[in-house]
């Protein structure tokens, strides 16, 4: 459930990706489709770079290709749910062409393993996250008429020399992945599990995909990775808490690379996700106001805004450390955007706990967020720890009283938005009409606005007269200068 502007975009959940391949040749046709959150969209840019090398042509028509693949998010359970309905769409199709391949990507696949290919008859190739160098010979053994995975999992893995194919793109957003895996172990979270250790991928290899982003026109590059800010560079593979002094003094860390990034052009923004309240140093706020091409948006989950639920949650803050943050970041960059991420109906959370997560939404009046109901993931430490013991009912009042609440501060960013000049990078056409164009400003808020003579990848200033509840409406005042996006 979301409210207000969107990470997750929904309407990009299973959308199958087509590309022209300059290297075609083998003639075979690959059918992708991903699930879950932006690094799985990411990754199949990884994947289709890999396949298009070997020649394999898209199609957004699965009952014309030679091989479907699915990559799969298992955050809660109705995610698996979606692809297992998925898989039954397939299946009809494979009856009709014996050689069709099935193959299962990302986090199902790694949390299921070769289980999967008991359970789903119909999935001959299975592979996990780190494992996608693999897939060419993965194919050939399963074209061969044997059964494929690789879900082994790296402790180095991250990529770096590959060049995504910027997949289902308006060709102005880009998004350029900087750690792999989580070692954060939030009781409730599948993702150590699915995604393994986490690794920082090579400044110079972040900097380069950006580079050549700006070069191919894009405007924008988003930084990914679970928790941004543990962002650590000293040569790969080591972990913070091992690096010597001297290495902790010859690293890159978040804040550094930033700015590396911002440095690429003026006129390239830079957006990153997700930050972790742990983590989110004044360093790195200092830096996001520093640069007028980082966006003043921090996507700074929450989950609960009760101390006992959070050391239960294993979060490694409490209400206090969150609040502070936040008025670190309130201090520092007064127009920036905070949105959050919330789970409603955490093992034994009261009703006074839950009402300590309304009090603190109040206190933060964030501009957006996305909210779920707690879904019990197995092998999990909540899993094994505690009683998933809240009924659904209360999960869904609970849920329902936090999007309520969430709607009302969305609508007051909102409305606070009008009357005053902003700058936008234009993203495309808006949905709603071709006679409109769509873009956000610095602080990830949509603006629509006439089209007139302007194009996509263009800065514009926008004059906002007007809203719905989570659109602004405006015209073009002047074309984007370098200065603040919101007076
Ligand atoms: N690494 C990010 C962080 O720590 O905030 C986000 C990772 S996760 C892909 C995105 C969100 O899914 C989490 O912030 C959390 O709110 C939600 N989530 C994760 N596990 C969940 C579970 N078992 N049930 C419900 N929501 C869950
Ligand atoms: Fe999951 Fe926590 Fe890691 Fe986010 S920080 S991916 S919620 S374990």
């Amino acid at each position: 459930m979301s409210s207000g502007n969107k990470i997750i975009d929904e309407s990009k959940q299973g959308e199958a990706l087509l590309i022209e391949n300059s290297k075609a040749g083998s003639g075979k046709k690959l059918f992708l489709e991903s699930y879950g959150c932006q690094m799985n969209f990411s990754d199949s840019e990884i994947v289709a770079s890999i396949l298009m090398d070997k020649g394999y042509t898209t199609t957004q028509n699965y009952e014309e290709a030679d091989i479907i693949f699915v990559n799969t998010c298992a955050i809660r359970d109705n995610a698996e749910q979606k692809v297992r309905n998925r898989l039954n769409d397939f299946k009809r199709v494979k009856k009709k062409n014996k050689k069709l391949l099935v193959g299962v990507l990302g986090c199902m696949a790694e949390r299921l393993k070769s289980q999967f290919l008991e359970q789903e008859k119909l999935v001959d190739i299975v592979v996990g996250p780190d494992s996608y160098r693999d897939l060419p010979s993965l194919i050939e053994e399963a074209e061969d008429g044997r059964k494929a995975i690789n879900v082994i999992l790296s402790k180095e893995e991250t990529y770096a020399d590959l060049t995504p194919v910027r997949l289902g793109s308006n060709e102005v957003t880009a998004f350029i992945s900087i750690t792999r895996g989580c070692d954060n172990m939030c009781s409730f979270c599948v993702v150590p599990f699915t995604r393994g250790r986490e690794r920082s991928r090579d400044p110079e290899s972040i900097v380069k995909e950006a580079k050549e982003a700006f070069e191919s026109g894009y405007r924008e590059v988003t930084l990914l990775g679970q928790n941004v800010d543990s962002y650590i560079w000293a040569g790969g593979g080591l972990k913070k808490e091992v690096l010597t002094e001297e290495q902790k003094l010859n690293s890159v860390n978040f804040a550094q690379l930033l700015e590396l990034v911002a440095n690429v052009n003026p006129e390239l923004r830079v957006r990153f996700s997700t930050s972790h309240p742990k983590d989110l140093t004044d360093e790195v706020i200092h830096m996001i106001a520093k640069h007028e091409n980082i966006c003043k948006h921090i996507h700074l989950p929450v989950q609960s805004g009760n101390s006992r639920i959070l050391e239960m949650m294993n979060r490694g803050y409490t209400r206090e450390w969150y609040l502070e943050r936040i008025a670190s970041i309130k201090r520092i960059i007064p127009e920036c955007g905070i949105s959050m991420d919330i789970i409603t109906g955490f093992c034994s959370g009261t009703e006074e706990e839950h009402k300590d997560t309304l009090s603190l939404m109040e206190a933060v009046k964030y501009d957006f967020g996305y909210m779920f109901m707690y879904s019990e993931r197995p092998k999990t430490l909540a899993e094994r720890k505690y009683k998933d013991d809240v009924p659904e009912e209360t999960k869904r009042r609970r849920i329902q009283e936090i999007v309520d609440v969430q709607r009302l501060h969305s609508s007051i960013r909102t409305t606070d938005a009008v009357g005053k000049m902003h700058k936008v990078l234009i993203e495309g056409l808006s949905k709603k009409s071709n006679e409109m164009l769509m873009g956000r400003n610095s602080q990830n808020a949509v603006i629509v606005f006439p089209k007139g003579e302007y194009k996509k990848g263009e800065y514009v200033n926008v004059f906002v007269d007007d809203c719905t509840s989570s659109t602004l409406i405006g015209k073009v005042i002047g074309e984007g200068m370098k200065q603040d996006s919101m007076k």
